[in-house]
């Protein structure tokens, strides 16, 4: 075993296990050097070693080091020569609170001349005033309270005046040969670290490094750099340096890119083998002597953001210095999310009123002013983009129905004052990626809202951020916001990457909307999972038509509604098939409540009227309002819903698939697009309604209900088309207990399941998904519940999941499952739901990018 060990660019490392022996620095050092970096040459001895070996042996061993230092640097401690200055740290094998160091050693009343004289003065007496200091504290038993003392008789002096008094007032016998000098001091530390006993039991090694320093033709720079920035990881190095000799005054601190390009370009190879070695991003302090770049230390870097991570793994793993699976593997699939959304820039804020708390609905940030009706938030967007001014608006409810997703999809962000996670303000915000807070301590006054007793004006600024980590926050007025590019960023070569480990799973995205369509493609969506088919009904004042639909007793009005809708929905169902080219759509039939679709006072009835000229003049205004009195409801979420409405009005399901096959025709005869439309039936409870929806049922004297077959023949024959020109797969969406406790039947008639984990969670634990937050605290307190089972699934619905799935395949063995509640962006879930043998998942756009990471990962794990 050595005694020694030499720091010195390009010595190899010989011996094993060595940072046991010689702690964290000293290895630092001679990895350094092993990687054939420029560190400061110099010498490293175990604590040990130094205390066990004969006097002379470790005289002769230290005149052989300096002498390798002295011949390597040309500076020495012999008179005439320039002086050698060394610093010495103590390198122990555990995390001290401080660590014993000592610099300058070998300055003398000689040397500090010399180095005065040849370089600077300032900069020598002031290395040597730290030396004596030091030295004596550490090694000669003087105490601190001397030298605040003697500073204090010294202030206002200079350097060489301070030197000269603690010379001959505080330290009369420091000494002046610097052999002595650095021989007391290393047996000093290693006398000082075992004054505690338990330290014999933890090696340490003392580490002896040369200080470089120029001269006055040459002035030596000293700096710091880290490898890459470290806020927004940019391969960039980053960094300043100033010339030594004035090191304490900040105003001559300088850019690091004002070096020599020729020292930039070294320094950039540095970083390169620096990162490919630590796998990191690095901090490397450096003095640039004559020109020569040497390593004084080299550390890694406490607080990384998860954006840095991100993109040094990204770049570690395209330049192959770790491996895909390595790089997939590097983040909890949540971090993300701080990666997908904008966020606030802090000091834009610094000084505004925020507001910290409530639910965070949607992740992202935002800022906009504020409008309490989505009427209201309209006109002012209109308004604004007319004058050319900032059109962001945010909607502020105390919650929002089917007539607010206008605003949702107009406004930048979302805030209401009730509901919960699942609730309609967050779905609909997080399919479309904007942020939402559900802030319980708002109360709607007229014309203004009053928030933590402040009081905020409709069409006032406010910003808000949700991110994954922290409590959601409202801000009062203008924030600066930060937009990610995940291209740059490298969560799009991890998806990549990811997709790779996929085994055979697709990830969907719930998305209605060109918009969401485009993003979940860029985020790698495989497709459309569930196509929520009533928000096509809620743009452009098509909700009129849906009324007079519903209502009218026109035959002939009835058929120019339908006629109007399918060429509208077409259109809509035309352009996902063109974004989505060539990936499977599936689409599911209108699910929400009938209730969700009526004027809900007498001002939208008088609107509704003014849209319906003919309705209006066929039925008296009060006769039409008992119409649409006759289809409100006590409890519209399990009232006239879902595939209900398919049977009661078979004509809209009709219309909807009419439009899915047109849209799908027009696409591939087109564009020459490769279409996969799927058809899904929401709210499914039995197998005979499941079979009648698909397929139709004569009924005597009435007209025949077509069922998705039905309407399918329909479209080839006006089509005249002999074969069908693409499949159109027909499947269900599983979500209340008795569809999955009679799966094996509906399986019979469906093709594929799709679990609807929110509704399936509601009506399975009988929880309204809208109303669980006033009681949710008071559970998870009281640890009833782990989480809120709108974001975790509970076991219940675990069971009735698994149990479907299970029977299903018994009975159809090829049969496709998936997920599409809003559980489907959660890892666990995913895990859970992959170990269940589903076959997809499907999540809103921005769930996208965590889905297809938990699923590699969990392929990854196997
Ligand atoms: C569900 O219930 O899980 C689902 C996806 O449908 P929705 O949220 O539209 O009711
Ligand atoms: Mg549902």
């Amino acid at each position: 075993m050595n005694s020694i060990f030499h720091i010195q660019q390009g010595q190899k490392i010989e011996e094993v296990d060595l940072e046991e022996r010689i702690g964290m620095t000293g290895m630092s050092m001679l990895n350094l050097a092993a990687m054939d970096l420029p560190v400061s040459p110099g010498f490293i001895m175990e604590v040990s070693k130094i205390e066990e070996l004969p006097q002379k042996a470790f005289r002769r061993i230290l005149d052989a080091s300096i002498q390798k230092i002295a011949n390597n640097t040309g500076k020495g401690f012999e008179n005439g020569k320039p002086p050698l200055m060394l610093k010495i740290v103590l390198s122990p094998g555990m995390i001290l609170e401080s660590v014993p160091i000592l610099q300058y050693l070998g300055l003398n009343n000689q040397s500090v001349q010399d180095l005065a004289r040849n370089y600077d003065s300032n900069f020598a007496f002031s290395a040597y005033r730290t030396l004596i200091e030091g030295f004596s504290k550490q090694f000669l038993g003087i105490e601190q309270q001397t030298f605040d003392d003697a500073r204090t008789i010294c202030a206002g002096s200079d350097p060489k005046a301070h030197c000269e008094y603690y010379l001959t007032q505080v330290v009369r016998d420091f000494p002046q040969n610097p052999y002595s000098q650095l021989e007391i001091a290393m047996y000093g530390m290693v006398k000082n670290y075992f004054t505690d006993p338990l330290n014999r039991e933890i090696p340490a090694s003392v580490v002896v490094q040369y200080i470089p320093y120029g001269s006055r033709d040459n002035p030596s720079l000293v700096g710091s750099l880290t490898t890459r920035n470290t806020r927004t990881g940019e391969p960039k190095l980053n960094g300043n340096f100033c010339h030594s000799e004035f090191l304490d005054d900040p105003e001559k601190i300088q850019e690091l890119q004002k070096l020599d390009q020729r020292i930039l370009d070294e320094f950039e190879e540095i970083a390169a083998t620096l990162e490919g070695h630590f796998l990191d991003i690095r901090q490397v302090d450096f003095v640039i002597e004559a020109g020569k770049a040497r390593i004084i230390q080299e550390k890694g870097i406490e607080h990384k953001s998860v954006v840095t991570k991100m993109r040094i793994l990204s770049d570690l793993q395209k330049n192959q210095h770790i491996s895909e699976e390595e790089f997939i593997n590097s983040f909890a699939p949540k971090e993300l999310n701080s990666l997908l959304h904008s966020t606030i820039n802090p000091n834009s804020v610094k000084d505004k009123i925020s507001f910290q708390g409530g639910i965070g609905g949607s992740l992202g940030a935002t800022c906009g002013r504020v409008f309490f009706s989505t009427k209201k938030l309209i006109d002012a967007y209109w308004k604004a983009k007319n004058e050319n001014r900032d059109t962001r608006v945010i909607l502020m409810k105390k919650s929002t129905f089917a007539e607010d997703v206008q605003a949702v999809e107009i406004g930048s962000g979302v805030i209401t004052s009730e509901g919960g996670y699942t609730s309609h303000a967050p779905i609909v915000a997080r399919s479309l990626g904007k942020p939402a807070i559900i802030y319980p301590d708002i109360t709607f006054k007229d014309g203004y809202i009053v928030i933590g007793r402040r009081k905020v004006k409709e069409g006032q600024f406010v910003s808000m951020e949700i991110t994954s980590s922290d409590d959601p926050v409202i801000i009062l007025g203008k924030a600066e916001l930060e937009y990610p590019d995940i291209e740059q960023n490298g969560v799009k070569n991890l998806l990549e990457k990811a997709k790779q480990f996929a085994g055979g799973i697709k990830i969907f995205a719930n998305a209605d909307n060109p918009d969401e369509a485009k993003q979940a493609k860029l985020f790698g969506a495989d497709g459309i999972g569930l196509c929520r088919t009533e928000h096509m009904f809620l743009r452009d004042n098509r909700i009129y038509d849906l009324r007079e639909l519903l209502i009218t007793r026109n035959p002939e009005r009835k058929k120019i509604v339908l006629e109007k809708i399918r060429t509208y929905l077409t259109s809509d169902f035309y352009e996902l098939f063109n974004i989505m080219s060539g990936m499977s759509i599936t689409v599911r039939l209108l699910d929400a409540p009938l209730h969700e679709f009526l004027p809900t006072d007498e001002n939208e009835l008088n609107e509704t009227l003014s849209h319906l000229p003919d309705l209006a003049s066929e039925q008296s205004k009060a006769e039409i309002s008992r119409s649409f009195n006759r289809l409100k409801e006590t409890n519209p979420m399990l009232g006239h819903r879902g595939c209900r409405v398919g049977i009661s009005s078979p004509e809209i399901y009709d219309v909807q698939t009419a439009a899915i096959l047109d849209a799908a025709l027009k696409a591939k005869t087109e564009n020459n697009i490769r279409v996969f439309p799927s058809i899904m039936l929401p709210l499914i409870m039995s197998q005979e309604e499941m079979y009648l929806l698909k397929n139709g049922q004569i009924l005597e004297g009435k007209e025949n209900v077509n069922g998705v077959i039905g309407v399918i023949r329909k479209f080839m024959k006006e089509n005249k088309l002999e074969r069908q020109p693409f499949e159109v797969r027909i499947g269900a969406m599983i979500e209340l207990p008795a569809a999955a406790l009679s799966a094996a039947d509906i399986a019979k008639h469906a093709e594929f399941f799709s679990f609807g984990t929110n509704d399936l969670t509601q009506t399975t634990m009988g929880l309204s998904r809208d109303d669980i937050n006033s009681f949710l605290p008071a559970y998870t307190e009281m640890d009833i519940w782990k989480s809120d089972p709108f974001q975790e699934l509970a076991e219940p619905v675990k069971v009735l999941v698994a149990e479907a799935i299970r029977s299903a395949r018994q009975v159809r063995p090829d049969l496709q499952t998936g997920i599409c509640g809003e559980h489907a962006a959660n890892p666990d879930v995913i895990k859970y739901c992959l170990n269940v043998g589903m076959d997809y998942i499907s999540c809103s756009p921005f769930g996208i990018p965590i889905a297809i990471l938990a699923v590699a990962q969990s392929n990854l794990a196997v």
